[in-house]
Order: C-alpha cells, then structure tokens, then sequence
C-alpha cells in the first residue's frame, strides 16, 4: 500500500516536469514574439506554435515586401513549416492585435486562439489602424477562435518610439 503511494506520487512528478518540458507559458511565447519585433526594427512580432511547442516566428516587413507583410500574414504564409493535424490546436501569439486583413487570413486559416499585447485602440495612438476590433471579426464568421489581448502589454508598448 505504502509502495503503491510513492509510485503514484513519484508518476505525477515525472508527468509534471515532463509538461514544463513541452509547453511553455504565454510569456515566454509573448517574449518570442517581441524578440521578432525587435530583430525586424519594427513594433509587430508574430508566432505560431503549435500544442507541442513548435513555432514559426516572423516580423513585418511591409517595407521590403509590400503593404500585406504583416507579421501574422508572415507567419501563416509559412505555417506549412509546422507538422500539425488541426489548425484549431494552433496559438498565435501577437505584439499587436491583429489587424481585420490578418484576422481575415487567421480566420480563413482556421486558427484557434490569438493572443496579443496592444489592441488596435492602444496603436492607434502611435499609427495608422482600421478601428475594427478582431473579436468583431470573429463574431461575423462561422469561427469559434479565443481571442485574448493585453499580454505583456507593457513590454509590447515599449517597443514604440
Ligand atoms: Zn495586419
């Protein structure tokens, strides 16, 4: 009986480092997602990651590559990069929250969850927005996509001149 007990215990402590292992916390991801923005001298960082912890992570380049570059565009072009089965299992994670050409594209591309640090209100203080919120988007597709904003928000707006 005894024996059994410390098994059980010694099982849940092995399956617990295991998970921290595998998965990180929605900082370190945000992190990524900043450290992007930052290599790309521009305020917007996106990544992509997947349930086990793969990731594609771009910058905007909307000045070499054209007016759709925008971080999130980036990272769904090169979603092929990742070997996952259902895209609602996919997490991407935002600087900014995306604007509605690149919620367009996360809706079209069937993404689960966005998480982002300043929402389109907070930006558009510093640039040009499209006031349309992302959750609106949702609202008027057939997706049902978790959209979460407000992570590492004052990092993010440090990233601002
Ligand atoms: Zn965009």
């Amino acid at each position: 009986m005894y024996i059994g007990f410390l098994m059980i215990k010694r099982t849940i402590a092995i399956s617990q480092s295991f998970t921290v292992v595998l998965t990180h916390d929605d900082s370190f991801w945000m992190r990524i997602a900043i450290d992007m923005a930052k290599e790309g001298s521009t305020p917007f960082g996106a990544v992509l990651v997947d349930e086990e912890g793969q990731y594609v992570a771009e910058c905007n380049t909307t000045k070499l590559n054209g007016p759709t570059a925008h971080a999130e565009m980036n990272v769904i072009q090169k979603m092929n990069q990742l070997d996952f089965d259902r895209t609602e299992d996919l997490t991407l994670y935002t600087t900014v929250e995306p604007c509605p050409m690149c919620m367009g594209a996360i809706i079209w591309a069937g993404i689960g969850t966005v998480k982002y640090g300043l929402s389109i209100e907070e930006v558009s203080a510093y640039c040009h927005q499209i006031m349309i919120k992302a959750e609106d988007l949702v609202a008027k597709s057939w997706r049902d996509i978790k959209v979460i904003g407000g992570l590492e928000k004052q990092k993010c707006n440090e990233l601002w001149p």
